[in-house]
């Protein structure tokens, strides 16, 4: 008889670690990526492969390289199934995917669920974001990996973190530089001498800077984007210095960037309530990083050993790793507090809900009058009920009603957002093709339950 393999969710530097751990301690493992390789967010690779991949920071390739060694060697217990989408866990304790190769969801009932599915980026709602023009930075980043090559027109980043640094030198990198790059924090202080203690942050930071030195990329320090509009067939940027004066950049793209924040969208908590183990692992948990994204995927399958009672297999202990990078991630965060949360201080006319064109004013409007929680708000006003669930709007709702004196706990990110499978809108097509496999499955035992009456009848 074949063992229920565990299931993991997203091939990412946790994912990947996950896999290859459980698969060390004997457990056959099924690896579920929605693309078309693994790789997740950082080690991303070009669609063609005879396209080089983008430049990166030394040691990034060798990591990869090790991640891939590693899968290689766990083939035999783990089936990597590519182009396959993790929608949830539905009332049966069954996990839907739907396998976009052949338009099915497929309903499997796991050993152990492990969910290592990244992070989202965040970006604050600026009037005129919703222009054509207009993207995330992650998402020029993903463009630039996977075709190995920036997107035509001239390009300005604007926002905080270090993700924007990272996408300019890349920019750089490949001969196509930003015209500049507007970052609202001054990146300096005494919270950059914390990361002394993490040289190869500094070493990863000291090769993107010189990257933009080469190619003289304008870096505006303490600049926040106020305004985007529509000019001349491209973009009009207005923008604001530390010193409180105003500047104006024409451009033809922008990429936007705040942070990023665990993607925890509608996922399953941690624990048993589904019938089996459940654990985070990687960016969906916290925000550590790719290196401790290796170290997090390790811990969370040594979680899912202990609760299957097997014993663990040989190799580093995951505590000390995740620890250094805390407080290296905690020294990022504090140089780069440039993001800040208030929502009510936006133009009445700046959008916060794209999917359904929900703006600032449609939000001081809903709570107007007795104080609205997140979910009345989400029923009546319509934010975090668009195709995206809130993925981009709830935090800065959440942020509007903290403003208006909510508590935290009152104002959760997650009562604006989704909790229910589907975690990403699938075609019902695919839907009625797993309800044909369920019947007929069900057709099936129903017909070896008969031969077996039949048999003992005879
Ligand atoms: C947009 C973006 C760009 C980044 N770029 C950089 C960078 O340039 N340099 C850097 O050092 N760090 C970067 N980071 C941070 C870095 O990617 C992470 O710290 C690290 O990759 C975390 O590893 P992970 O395995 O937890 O998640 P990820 O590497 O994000 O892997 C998660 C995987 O899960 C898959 N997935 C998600 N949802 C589903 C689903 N429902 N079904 C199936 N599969 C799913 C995704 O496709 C992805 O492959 C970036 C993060 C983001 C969000």
């Amino acid at each position: 008889m074949t063992e229920t393999p565990v299931l993991v969710i997203g091939g990412g530097p946790a994912g990947i670690a996950a896999a290859c751990t459980l698969a060390a301690a004997g457990l056959p493992v099924t690896l579920v990526e929605q693309g078309d390789r693994p790789g997740g967010a950082i080690h991303r690779r070009p669609a063609d492969a005879a396209t080089p991949p983008v430049p990166a920071p030394p040691g990034q390739e060798d990591r990869w390289r090790a991640l891939e060694a590693g899968l290689a060697a766990a083939a035999e217990r783990v089936t990597v199934r590519t182009r396959c989408l993790f929608l949830g866990v539905d009332a049966d304790g069954l996990c839907l995917i739907e396998d976009r190769a052949v338009a099915r969801v497929d309903a499997l009932a796991p050993r152990a669920l492990v969910l290592a599915v990244g992070a989202v980026e965040r970006v604050r709602p600026v009037p005129g974001w919703h222009h054509a023009g207009v993207v995330t930075a992650g998402g020029l980043q993903v463009m630039m990996k996977r075709t190995g090559r920036v997107p035509d027109g001239r390009w300005v980043l604007a926002g905080s973190g270090p993700l924007l640094m990272a996408v300019a030198s890349q920019m750089s990198a490949l001969g196509r530089p930003p015209l500049a790059l507007l970052e609202a924090s001054v990146p300096l202080g005494p919270a950059a001498a914390a990361l002394l203690a993490a040289p190869e942050y500094l070493a990863e930071g000291a090769w993107h800077a010189g990257n933009l030195l080469r190619r003289r990329v304008p870096v505006r320090a303490g600049w926040r984007l106020e305004r985007i509009e529509a000019a001349d067939g491209g973009l009009r940027l207005l923008a604001r210095d530390r010193r409180g004066r105003r500047h104006t950049l024409d451009t033809d793209r922008v990429a936007l960037h705040d942070g990023i924040r665990p993607n925890d969208f509608g996922l399953a908590e941690e624990g048993d309530a589904c019938g089996f183990p459940v654990v985070r692992a990687g960016d969906c948990r916290e925000v550590l990083g790719g290196r401790a994204a290796v170290a997090d995927g390790r811990a969370a399958a040594l979680r899912v050993l202990d609760r299957l009672g097997r014993p663990h297999p040989d190799g580093p202990a995951p505590g000390p790793v995740l620890a250094r990078h805390r407080r290296a991630q905690a020294a990022l965060a504090r140089l780069y507090d440039g993001a800040a949360s208030g929502t009510l201080s936006l133009p009445d006319d700046t959008v916060l809900c794209r999917c359904e064109n929900r703006t600032v004013g449609d939000l001081r409007a809903a709570l107007e009058g007795d104080r609205p929680s997140p979910r009345e708000v989400r029923l009546t006003a319509r934010f975090g009920m668009g195709a995206c669930q809130g993925r981009f709007c709830a935090d800065w709702v959440v942020a509007a009603l903290r403003e208006r004196g909510a508590a935290e706990a009152e104002a959760a990110a997650a009562a604006m957002t989704g909790r229910r499978w589907p975690l990403r809108p699938v075609p019902i097509r695919a839907f009625l093709d797993q309800n044909t496999t369920r019947a007929a499955e069900r057709d099936e035992h129903a017909r070896a339950d008969e031969r077996e009456t039949d048999t003992e009848r005879t």
